[in-house]
Order: C-alpha cells, then sequence, then structure tokens
C-alpha cells in the first residue's frame, strides 16, 4: 500500500529552531506511572512511538530539583548527573529510530507535595499546597528566583548531556512555577515578578531566556502554554491575558505547545469532549507568531489532522492518548493502512496509570506499558511454530481480541457468538450517552479479523458444552463475560437487600438490553462508584424519568477521579436535575419507597421511588466454562489439550482488563512451561536496585 497524497502534507519536515521535525506528528509530553523508577520500561515505550513515525518523541514531566517533588506521583527526574543515565536510555532508543527527543522541565512549586524529599516547597505568594497535602508553599524571595532560575538552567544543560534535542519550558496545566507566577490568584506579590502583567511574564520570560543561552545553540527550546483555565478572572483565560501572554513573548521560545488548563480540561474523554475539540481555544496561536505551533485534539483522522494544517490552526500535530492507543499511527498513514489504524476510544484509562503511580496501561492497546517487561510489541507476534485449532467462545473485548491477536499468530480461529451483534459489552455500552467512541474497540478488532483467512465468525450461535466438545478443537478459550447482579451484593452490602427480588428492581443489564422502568422517580443505587451509575442516571433522565442517585460513598462516582471524569460527571448530573445522595446505604425496598441508612451515623431517612436501579457487582457468565471443567475426563477423547476461561467471564473487569486478557491468552498461547511452574514465576521483567 501506498500513502494518499491528500496526506503528503503530515510528512513534510518542521524546522524547530536548530533541529528538524522530520514529519508533523509530535507526540507531546504525557505520564505514564513508570518515569524515574522504571527508566528501562519507560525507554522501551518511547522507543516504540519512535519506530512508529512520530517525529518528536517526548518524556512526561521531569522534576528539576528536589524541591519541586511530585511524589507519590512517579514523573521523570534530573535533580543531578546521577539522574542523566536513566533519560539518555531513552534518547539513545528515539535517535536509533530517527526521531528527536524532547524533555518537559518542571518545578511545581505549589502543585508539588515534597512528601518524598520533605523540602519547602515555593511559591510566587504563600499558599496551600494545591493537592490537599496538609503543607503550605512559602514565598519566594529575590535569592529563590534566582535558586529557582539557576536549577532550571541546569537541568537544561542535564538535559543536553542527556541527548534530549527539545527542551520544553512549563506553563501549563496549573502545574508549574512560570504558570503560577502569571495567575493573578497564586502571585500576589508587589515586586518586579508581581502586579502588572509584564511583571508576571517576567519569569517565564527569563526561564526562556535562560534555556536558550544554556542549551539553545544544539537544542529547540519550547513552551508549553495553557491559553485557558476555564476560571475566569482568576487564571489565565482567553478574554482576560492570555492572547496578551502569547503576544509578549510571541518569537522567543522555538516551539509554542498550546494547550487548555486543567489536566481535565486538556485529556478530556469522549464523554465529554471530540476529537479537535480545543480547536476554538488555541487556533488563534498562529497568528500572533512567526514560530511553529504544535497542539492536541485526540486526532485519530488524517482528514482532521490535514485540516489543522491547512486551516492554519497549528503546523505540528500533538498526540499524547492517539500515540498510546497506536503508536505507529504515522506508519499507517504513511503506508496508506488507514483501516489499520487503533483509534484511541477516549476512555482516559491511560491517565489511570498515573493516578495511581503504576505503568500506564491502554484499552486499546494492550502492549502499552508491556514493552519491556513482558516485551510486547503494539505491531508484531511471533508466529506460532506449528498450527492450531482453537475455538473462541464469546466475541466480547476479550474474545475479540484474543481471536484477532491468535489469527495474527497464524492460528486457526473460529470465534463464534450468541449475540447476532459482535462486540459484547462493548457493544452494549456504546449506546448509552457519550460513550459511543467505546465501540472503536470493537471495530478495530473485526476490521483486522475480516482480513483474516484464518478467522472464520459465528454471530448468533448459542454455544453448549456438547457444541463446544464435538467441535474438536484442540484449544478452546471461553470469554463469555459477565452479568450484573440483581440482589445488590456489592462492596457495601455482605447480604441481598431485602425487596430487591420483587418487581420495579432492575439491573444495568435491563436498561443495556433496552429494558427501562416505566415510572420514575429511578433510585439509582451505585456501589460500584466508577463510570456506569452516572452514565445510567444519564440514560434514564434521557428516557424522561426523574432519578436520585444514591451512594454509600462520599462522593459520585470516586474512582473517575483517576479517569479525569470526575468533575465533569458532578456537573453533568446536576445540571440534568438528578438529586444526589451521598454516604447512604440502601437498606430496602418497598415497591413505592427505598429505606436508607446514613453510612457514619446510621441514621434512617425513607426515599419516595417506583423503581430502583441497582449497579454494585457481577458476576461471571461462566456456566459453559464450568459444564465443561466437569467434563475434563473427555476432553482428550474430543482432542482437547486445554479449555480457558478468560475476561469477565473469569473475574469481572474494565473493558481494558478483557482487552489484556484476550492478547495476553493469546500471546501466552504457546508457552511450554507446565501450568504449575508457570503460575509460580513471576510474569514480567523487573528492575532490581541491590543485586542479589
Ligand atoms: P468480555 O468483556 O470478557 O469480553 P463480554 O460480556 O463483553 O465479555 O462478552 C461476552 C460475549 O460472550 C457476549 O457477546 C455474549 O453474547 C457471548 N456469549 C455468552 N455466552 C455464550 C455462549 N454460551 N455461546 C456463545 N457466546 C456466548
Ligand atoms: Fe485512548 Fe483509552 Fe487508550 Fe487512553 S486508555 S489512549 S483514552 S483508548
Amino acid at each position: 500500500m501506498s500513502r494518499d497524497p491528500r496526506y503528503d502534507i503530515l510528512f513534510e519536515p518542521v524546522q524547530i529552531g536548530p533541529v528538524t521535525a522530520r514529519n508533523r506528528f509530535f507526540q507531546v509530553p504525557h505520564c505514564n506511572g513508570m518515569g524515574h523508577a522504571l527508566p528501562e520500561a519507560h525507554a522501551a515505550m518511547r522507543a516504540v512511538k519512535a519506530e512508529g513515525g512520530w517525529s518528536v518523541v517526548s518524556t512526561e514531566e521531569c522534576e528539576i530539583h528536589p524541591s519541586g517533588d511530585l511524589s507519590p506521583y512517579i514523573e521523570a527526574r534530573l535533580w543531578d548527573d546521577d539522574d542523566i543515565p536513566p533519560l539518555a536510555l531513552m534518547t539513545e532508543q528515539v535517535h536509533a529510530h530517527g526521531a528527536l527527543a524532547a524533555i518537559e522541565l518542571t518545578y511545581n512549586g505549589p502543585t508539588s507535595s515534597n512528601l518524598y524529599s520533605r523540602e519547602v516547597a515555593l511559591a510566587p505568594s504563600h499558599q496551600p499546597l494545591k493537592y490537599g497535602y496538609p503543607h503550605q508553599a512559602r514565598a519566594m524571595t529575590l535569592a529563590d528566583i534566582a535558586d529557582y532560575r539557576r536549577w532550571h538552567r541546569n537541568a537544561a544543560i542535564r538535559a543536553k548531556r542527556a541527548g534530549f534535542d527539545i527542551i520544553y519550558v512549563y506553563a501549563a496545566h496549573d502545574l508549574s512555577l512560570p504558570m503560577h507566577f502569571l495567575q493573578r490568584r497564586r502571585n500576589q506579590r508587589s515586586d518586579a515578578y508581581g502586579g502588572s502583567l509584564e511583571n508576571r511574564v517576567r519569569l517565564l520570560r527569563e526561564v526562556l531566556t535562560d534555556t536558550k543561552e544554556a542549551v539553545g545553540d544544539t537544542c529547540a527550546v519550547a513552551l508549553r502554554f495553557a491559553v485557558e483555565e476555564f476560571l475566569g478572572e482568576a487564571g489565565i483565560s482567553l478574554d482576560g491575558e492570555s492572547r496578551d501572554i502569547v503576544g509578549l513573548l510571541a518569537d522567543l521560545p522555538d516551539l509554542w505547545d498550546v494547550n487548555l488548563a486543567a489536566w481535565y480540561h486538556d485529556s478530556t474523554s469522549s464523554r465529554f469532549a471530540g476529537e479537535g475539540a480545543q480547536r476554538p481555544f488555541t487556533a488563534w496561536v498562529k497568528q500572533v507568531t512567526n514560530k511553529p505551533v504544535v497542539g492536541v485534539g485526540r486526532f485519530t483522522s488524517p482528514d482532521t489532522m490535514v485540516r489543522q494544517i491547512r486551516d492554519g490552526v497549528m503546523d505540528l500535530i500533538g498526540a499524547a492518548r492517539p500515540s498510546i492507543a497506536d503508536p505507529f499511527l504515522p506508519r499507517k498513514i504513511e503506508t496508506g493502512a488507514i483501516d489499520a489504524i487503533r483509534e484511541c476510544i477516549g476512555c482516559n484509562i491511560c491517565a489511570s496509570g498515573d493516578m495511581t503511580s503504576t505503568p500506564i496501561r491502554c484499552t486499546q492497546n494492550p502492549s502499552m506499558g508491556e514493552e519491556w517487561r513482558k516485551g510486547w510489541h503494539p505491531e508484531h507476534i511471533p508466529s506460532l511454530p506449528k498450527p492450531s485449532r482453537v475455538l473462541v467462545v464469546g466475541a466480547g473485548p476479550a474474545g475479540l481480541e484474543a481471536a484477532r491477536a491468535l489469527g495474527q499468530r497464524g492460528a486457526e480461529v473460529t470465534l463464534v457468538d450468541a449475540a447476532r451483534e459482535l462486540g459484547g459489552r462493548v457493544t452494549r455500552e456504546s449506546r448509552l450517552p457519550g460513550l459511543a467512541e467505546w465501540a472503536r474497540v470493537r471495530d478495530w478488532r473485526l476490521v483486522r479479523l475480516q482480513t483474516m483467512a484464518n478467522v472464520a465468525i459465528y454471530p448468533d450461535n448459542r454455544l453448549e458444552a456438547d457444541d463446544v466438545l464435538g467441535f474438536e478443537a484442540e484449544h478452546i478459550v471461553i470469554a463469555t463475560g459477565a452479568r450484573w447482579r440483581r440482589d445488590g451484593f456489592g462492596r457495601s452490602a455482605d447480604l441481598p437487600i431485602p425487596g430487591f427480588e420483587a418487581a420495579g428492581v432492575f439491573t444495568p443489564d435491563d436498561i443495556l438490553d433496552g429494558r427501562l422502568p416505566e415510572h420514575g422517580p429511578v433510585l439509582l443505587y451505585d456501589d460500584d462508584g466508577f463510570y456506569l451509575g452516572s452514565v445510567l442516571a444519564e440514560r434514564l433522565v434521557q428516557a424522561g424519568l426523574d432519578v436520585v442517585y444514591v451512594t454509600p460513598e462520599d462522593t459520585v462516582a470516586g474512582w473517575t477521579t483517576n479517569t479525569l471524569d470526575y468533575r465533569h460527571i458532578q456537573k453533568r448530573l446536576r445540571k440534568l436535575g438528578v438529586q444526589i445522595i451521598t454516604a447512604h446505604e440502601l437498606l430496602g425496598f418497598a415497591g413505592d419507597h427505598a429505606e436508607l441508612a446514613c453510612a457514619w451515623g446510621g441514621a434512617r431517612r425513607t426515599v419516595a421511588c417506583a423503581s430502583v436501579l441497582t449497579v454494585t457487582a457481577r458476576l461471571p457468565d461462566d456456566g459453559l466454562f464450568q459444564a465443561l471443567a466437569a467434563r475434563q475426563p473427555a476432553w482428550a477423547d474430543h482432542g482437547i489439550a486445554r479449555i480457558d476461561c478468560i475476561g469477565d467471564a473469569l473475574a469481572p473487569g474494565l473493558i481494558a482488563h478483557a482487552v489484556y486478557a484476550g492478547h495476553r491468552y493469546a500471546r501466552e498461547f504457546d508457552d511450554a512451561r507446565d501450568p504449575v511452574s508457570r503460575r509460580d514465576s513471576v510474569p514480567f521483567r523487573r528492575r532490581r536496585f541491590v543485586a542479589s
């Protein structure tokens, strides 16, 4: 296949100060939960992006000094010369694939924690640390400002020694000192660094100038700047000062990287923002500067990318999530393999790695975070040494990915599903408000499967144990999913909730199958705490039903802080008029009302409701697997070597878990070890700090 000439413009080189990007695909900085703690894993992950055709591959935030320590979040670190070799691992591997390496230097002042370093944090003025740590940052003296400038300069020099080509000055996401000096709410100084805009821009200008003087002979100096914080006068805003700030610094940086703050406005999930959502906020920047501009917008469509360039919105297509979901996105456009692009679904599971200080994972790309520790490559899987016949039962995310990856490996695969429409939970959930893009999990796999002559797909076929045994495949994998419980058992209720056996109690599966309550108010009991309860509340409101949302937790959809959805969900539910009752357990349902008890004091209250939607826990739909397991002595007679159960049918989890389970099954399918030694060993490579 060859490249569509319409996309030629995406492959033009772009001069950035003293360096040249070979094309317009720019992997902007993104966190990954590996950073300084797992340098080999980090380097391997970045290298795969360079191999996949990104012309620039950036680090995440890189701390420059112990007094700007971001623990427990795991970012890059350049505190002293000892931190150079781990980062040089990345630049060497990125350069080996012909890409430029960029580093995002940061000093987060009042948005750091210093939990690890125990240093006192610095800020433009005295203020509490942003993320709730019980300590304050102190107002910087002029000597502190000089220190900070020297630390930044030293870090830039170290970054150059580590091999970086582009050095970022960071003033975005409400996360770094030059930005904090710009913000009126954080900068209450009355000296030359406070008050007028000219004064508040001073530090940013100085740091840009320092960096250019220190490393600008061979390195480009980029500025990452958030043009809008959505905080009115208290923050940087388009109606306020952001245009003036860009005007004041116009041609000082070699590259403008422009976006929105805070992070949840920048990496907004697909539920709340579509492709290219930042354009109205950033399109003007190119009019103000002669320097190249990079911007983001979860771009996965080459046509949309071309439009950004042709319309003069940006010069380089910035991407974090699209490069995570498909590290080979540029190569696929370059080779005309547009159908092969694994489009990001905007679920933000990748962000949860950073938020939980664990290695990044991705719903669409199960190899993300496994490049070094498991040696998984997003495009290549070794072919099977000998042909194998595999029956995959269930075409949800687990079964689809198992079939796809096995097909890629050369197995003779039969994929069977009871439903007429393939995709399992992904198909059903993608019909809910805001989740349409989740269907990409199914669509990418189906398109791949349709190209494979060695895979046969049979929808609308419910298999029983006899059918499976009679199929006589050597390997059988059961990926039959899970169903939501109706009895109320979950994290909070140890026993079934009285009244839940009666009519008027609905589960998420009922709603997904189109069986909605006829009358409201509906009491939605969310003991799950992630996205689904709030999405179902939206669905019920859409159907004209009044909703009372009750959760035993202190907050609505608590785990969605990890996917940056939390604030958007709070606002959405209130806007929809959903009544919210937190910190209450559901004791029972009596047909026209429910009894609640305060989770803390036990105080009772009654809520009138005509029905209940219970979102508590799931049970594996593993009847088929259990029936087959019970007949293990007969397997050999049917030529069956193994029967495995994977995904939600084994233990219900996220879509990301199911895709991973399917991929892992296919990867480890020919593992020659016996099951016991396999389970007894650590299933991935680890970094050891002390030689044994
Ligand atoms: P996962 O997330 O683990 O992939 P899903 O619930 O999304 O699980 O998908 C499970 C799929 O398995 C559904 O599409 C369902 O129709 C299918 N399925 C369940 N039981 C059977 C069966 N006995 N025979 C064939 N397909 C089945
Ligand atoms: Fe996109 Fe979700 Fe993957 Fe993140 S985890 S890159 S949002 S598909």
